[in-house]
């Protein structure tokens, strides 16, 4: 009879522990919350076998696991589990070993040990940005000189934010085949047409742009304006406002930074779209997470990392020295003023973009679209070769 080798790594276990509040050892695989999840089907079951596979430390076979981003973090599985053993916190904390598991530099897996690492790396960033400005634009701002004198948004664009863009662009990407390696083409069980990744490609641009899969996480008969007037809906239009802000924000400020510097320039769509929508966005959506947070009363927010209170905090801080910065530049303060609030406010934001983006909590925002792309894609596949 055939023997089956199980590689168990233990440090694995451990990093899993420590990365979230899981009690996975606890399970005893009743299947309960396999069977609850609202997102979980027949062909793709989650997270029992996450569970296991946590439990017995089965490295290889998590890496390569796309469900953990398909899971939106409702909590119904939790919240049924017999044994509290926590499943939605354990599909959280696999989350963050897929971001460490997917970034071949290892800072994230630092960040995501040590917050005096994710303190020092932030710090790095903030050191390197003051330098910059120094040598740019030094500290004496000349009176009588306007703000786009004494700050050339040219020289914002060279020396800030197009490197800080093209690293994003060439680090997350390189993660990205990364997690594709790992979980597409690790799997000979599925060969995926080219045609696919083509007509499969609105998958990424609808998921991306909607989350839509929020919404699924309440799986009630109810119609949907019944659960939208219930409330059942405020954390995904809430994460969806502040996610939209954001982007808008920084599509804002890397191609169009000459409107943030002006008070004059585009004037409606500018005041419109970037003074009020994603001001208010970054604003409420921040102020919303941070209490949920605090009062712990749903399951998605009974548990908070390091990481998860940094972003959250960097996000809040960004959209506010953003907002008095630009308020200062409308209402015309003096012109000093708005020099150091823009020091202030790009010591904040870049450290935020530069560690937060492609290395910690912010980076779901690009894998989970691409999870749930992938996921698609193998499913669509397999469907396909059946018929064949
Ligand atoms: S419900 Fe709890 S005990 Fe049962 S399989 Fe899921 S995690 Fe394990
Ligand atoms: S948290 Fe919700 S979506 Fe995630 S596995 Fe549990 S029941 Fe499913």
């Amino acid at each position: 009879m055939g023997t089956t080798t199980i590689k168990t790594d233990n440090d694995l276990i451990k990093y899993v522990k420590n990365v979230g509040e899981s009690n996975f050892k606890k399970c005893f695989q009743c299947g309960t919350c396999s069977a609850v999840c609202p997102l979980s089907t027949e062909d793709r079951p989650f997270p029992r076998k996450e569970m296991i596979w946590a439990g017995w430390g089965l490295k290889e076979q998590l890496a390569s696991d796309l469900d953990p981003w398909l899971c939106y973090y409702c909590g119904e599985c939790s919240k049924n589990c017999p044994r509290k053993a926590e499943p939605g916190e354990l599909m959280m904390s696999l989350r963050r070993f897929l971001i460490s598991a997917y970034d071949w530099t290892g800072i994230s897996k630092l960040l995501y040990k040590s917050k005096y690492a994710e303190y020092i790396a932030l710090l790095i960033v903030a050191v390197v940005v003051f330098i910059e400005w120094a040598v740019l634009f030094g500290f004496s701002p000349a009176s009588g000189a306007s703000l786009n004198q004494l700050v050339s948004p040219e020289k914002i664009d060279y020396f800030f934010d197009w490197p800080m863009t093209a690293f994003l662009g060439v680090v997350l990407t390189s993660f990205i085949y990364n997690m594709y390696r790992k979980t597409v083409l690790s799997d000979k069980s599925v060969k995926i047409p080219l045609k696919l990744y083509f007509t499969e490609g609105w998958s990424l641009i609808f998921n991306f742009f909607t989350q839509y899969r929020y919404a699924k996480c309440d799986d009630g008969k109810e119609p949907f304006y019944k659960k939208l007037t219930d409330g059942k809906y405020n954390f995904w239009l809430t994460h969806l406002f502040l996610m939209i802000s954001y982007v808008a924000l920084f599509v804002g400020i890397v191609f169009f930074l000459d409107w943030f510097q002006k008070e004059n320039s585009f004037p409606l769509l500018h005041i419109v779209l970037f003074d009020y929508f994603a001001s208010i966005g970054l604003m409420f959506g921040t102020v919303y997470f941070v209490i949920k947070r605090l009062t712990k009363k749903i399951e998605r927010s009974k548990f908070s990392h390091h990481t998860d209170w940094m972003f959250i905090i960097l996000l809040f801080l960004t959209g506010f020295t953003g907002i008095i910065l630009r308020a200062a530049i409308v209402y015309k303060l003096p012109v000093p003023w708005m020099f150091y609030l823009y020091l202030i406010h790009l010591l904040i934001l870049f450290p935020m973009l530069v560690i937060e983006v492609p290395f910690s909590k912010w980076s779901h925002l690009a894998y989970r679209p691409m999870g749930i792309y992938f996921a698609n894609l193998k499913e669509k596949a397999k469907n396909l070769s059946k018929q064949v």
